[in-house]
């Protein structure tokens, strides 16, 4: 049976393309996250077109041979991890960029582009494509969709699926919904794209998508500010929407938990303000007229200071300057390096009871293991933040950590994946934040779409129970 199949996604994809046994190479194994898979594949196929993911597809489908879709494998929940004995559908193949359109503000690609190719396309077509995360250069678009992004321009542009017009999808018994549609208005029945995007590869498989583009920003302010509590958080959040109206691009926070363990552990970074606040926020404004966006960022920023909102506020005065205070906040990708081992949560917390959660998490962490530390910063206003906690005992209490992180979570009414999505790392706690009903409805969305269950099979969706 399984030579059948080979035999069939060789006549699919071309025996170059279709891996199997020692052929397969590591990198295919795993992902950022998780390093171990559950299984090794039957086989990896590398098809270069939406015909050959359909063959593929039908092929897997006759055989009941289960389906990994792979992007750029940057995922932070293990979603693309094989199966035991599946077929991994690496899209990287598919990655034209096949049209800009300036009169529609779109961009059409396959699902392999790379989210920096789709950056820097649309800049030398004057344009900008919002979305942006530090995996760029790896994460593909077909991931991004999959996975609904996030990353550090929501505020302004919305998540992943607020950046999609049209989307191509097949089913796994290989049918193509092709729904390339390029206008902003069109309430045509369901839309359909919204189910495969933030689906993580469990209902069909991307191949196309029409994206919007949006004007090139002129100007970019930048400052760091210092607050005495979260209290004064939300008051300056409110303070700067306010001031600066759609042009608020991020405001991001840095518990000082966060902000004093990378300005003193990373030599490279300067702390331009000093430690001992109880709050620091990162803000970014964009805007089309440099002289005047200035100038309001700085009026907005001095009402602040004047009102006592923030103590102490230090506003960037070059690219270079914009780039090291960014940088302060982009140090969270060293925390692999400067605090291990640690246990990381990126959850959602509505924003107005963030400081209270932040309080209460300490507390549940430091009573059940009292030499522990944390470190909370993130997408505040988006209500989003990472969390992350370091625990010095052998063996690492990660599940103990998990619950105890997540119990709060859904007791706060919060959301136990703000970004990175369920794969299989959070697929245990995603009853923590949807009700018996909603999970029935996912089921059943997925028994209409896949009723044998064979794509991305063990991820997102937890056993039924009983
Ligand atoms: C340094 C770093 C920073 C990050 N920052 C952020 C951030 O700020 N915000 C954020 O949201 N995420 C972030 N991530 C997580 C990750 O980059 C995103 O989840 C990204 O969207 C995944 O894209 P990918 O191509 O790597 O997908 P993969 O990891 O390959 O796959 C992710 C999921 O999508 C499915 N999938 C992939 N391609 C397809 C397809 N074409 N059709 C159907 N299913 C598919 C897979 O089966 C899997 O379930 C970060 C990761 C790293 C390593």
């Amino acid at each position: 049976m399984a030579n059948d199949v080979i035999e069939a996604l060789r006549a699919a994809v071309g025996a170059a393309h279709c891996l199997t046994g020692d052929a397969i190479e590591d990198r295919y194994l795993h992902d950022w996250m998780v390093k171990t898979p559950p299984g090794r594949p039957l086989a990896v196929v590398r098809p270069a077109d939406t015909a050959q993911v359909s063959a593929v597809l039908r092929a897997c489908h006759a055989a009941r041979v289960p389906v990994v879709p792979q992007g750029g494998r940057t995922g932070l929940a293990g979603g693309a991890l094989p199966a035991p004995d599946c077929v991994v559908l690496c899209l990287e193949r598919l990655d034209a960029i096949e049209e800009i359109d300036p009169a529609a503000a779109t961009m059409t690609v396959g699902a392999g582009v790379p989210l920096e190719t789709i950056q820097q396309a649309a800049q030398g077509a004057g344009f900008l494509f919002p979305l942006d995360l530090g995996a760029r250069g790896s994460c593909r678009i077909g991931g991004n969709l999959s996975t609904n992004a996030g990353g550090n321009r929501v505020l302004r542009y919305g998540m992943a699926r607020d950046l999609v017009l049209g989307l191509e999808a097949v089913l796994m018994d290989g049918t193509v919904l092709s729904g390339m549609n390029k206008m902003l208005k069109n309430n045509t029945g369901y839309d359909l794209k919204q189910l495969f995007i933030g689906s993580e590869g469990t209902l069909g498989v991307i191949t196309r998508a029409v994206l919007r583009l949006f004007p090139q920003p002129r100007s970019r302010c930048t400052a760091l500010c210092a607050l005495t509590d979260y209290d004064a958080v939300v008051r300056l959040l409110n303070h700067v929407r306010a001031g600066l109206g759609p042009h608020l691009a991020a405001f991001e926070l840095m518990w000082p938990d966060f902000y004093q363990l990378v300005t003193s552990s990373l030599p490279a970074l300067s702390t331009p303000l000093p430690h001992g606040h109880g709050a620091y926020v990162l803000l970014e404004s964009m805007g089309t007229d440099p002289q005047a966006d200035q100038a309001r960022f700085e009026a907005v920023l001095g009402e602040a200071l004047m009102s006592g909102v923030v103590e102490n506020v230090v506003i960037a005065q070059s690219e270079a300057h914009v780039a090291s205070l960014w940088s302060i906040r982009d140090a969270s990708g060293e925390l692999q390096r400067i605090f291990w081992p640690h246990a990381g949560y990126d959850v959602s917390i509505p924003t107005g009871e963030l400081g209270g959660f932040i309080q209460a998490c300490t507390r549940a962490v430091k009573k059940q293991w009292p030499g522990a530390r944390t470190v909370f910063f993130g997408h505040v206003g988006d209500s989003n933040i990472h969390i992350g906690v370091k625990v010095d005992e052998e063996p690492f209490p990660e599940p103990d950590i998990d619950r105890t992180v997540y119990g709060l979570v859904r007791d706060w009414g919060g959301s136990v994946s703000a970004e990175h999505g369920i794969g299989v790392l959070k697929r245990p706690y995603l009853g923590f934040s949807r009700s018996a009903a909603e999970l029935a409805a996912m089921r059943a969305l997925k028994a209409a779409l896949d009723p044998l269950g064979l794509l991305n099979p063990g991820k997102v969706l937890p056993e039924p129970e009983g």
